[in-house]
């Protein structure tokens, strides 16, 4: 699937979430931040974390993010993964960002995900 992240697309899924037109399991909100558990887990625990302002990709978010909004969102990680028991074992994090990493959703997010052994590539 090809997508576009020079212009942010308003009817993105995540951007129904933050609306909430559409329902979330959510873990965690604060004033610039939500994270929710992905419908699809690739590991025993996937969560997304996402910023509540409308940004393509992390090259997008990275430009044009206010300094406290950078640093909201790498705390939320962090807490989000030790409130998911991440702490002890580890975790992954991951950003797909433009159409060569297989970025699906063009509203920025890390997933983390964890509670199992991991390779390199998955
Ligand atoms: P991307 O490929 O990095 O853009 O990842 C998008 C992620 O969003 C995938 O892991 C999907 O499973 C997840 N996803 C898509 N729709 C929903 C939803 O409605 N709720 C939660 N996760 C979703």
């Amino acid at each position: 699937m090809s997508i576009n992240i020079s212009k942010y697309d308003p009817q993105n899924i995540f951007a129904k979430i933050l609306r909430k037109e559409i329902p979330c399991k959510a873990i965690y909100e604060n004033d610039f931040v939500l994270a929710f558990h992905d419908i699809a887990p690739q590991a025993p625990v996937h969560a997304l974390v996402i910023p509540k302002n409308p940004y393509t990709c992390y090259s997008d978010f990275a430009q044009r993010a206010a300094p406290e909004e950078l640093v909201a969102f790498t705390k939320a990680i962090a807490h989000v993964a030790k409130e998911l028991g991440l702490e002890d074992n580890g975790y992954r994090l991951v950003s797909n960002t433009g159409r060569d990493s297989g970025q699906e959703v063009p509203h920025f997010h890390f997933h983390i995900m964890g509670g199992r052994q991991m390779g390199f590539m998955g």
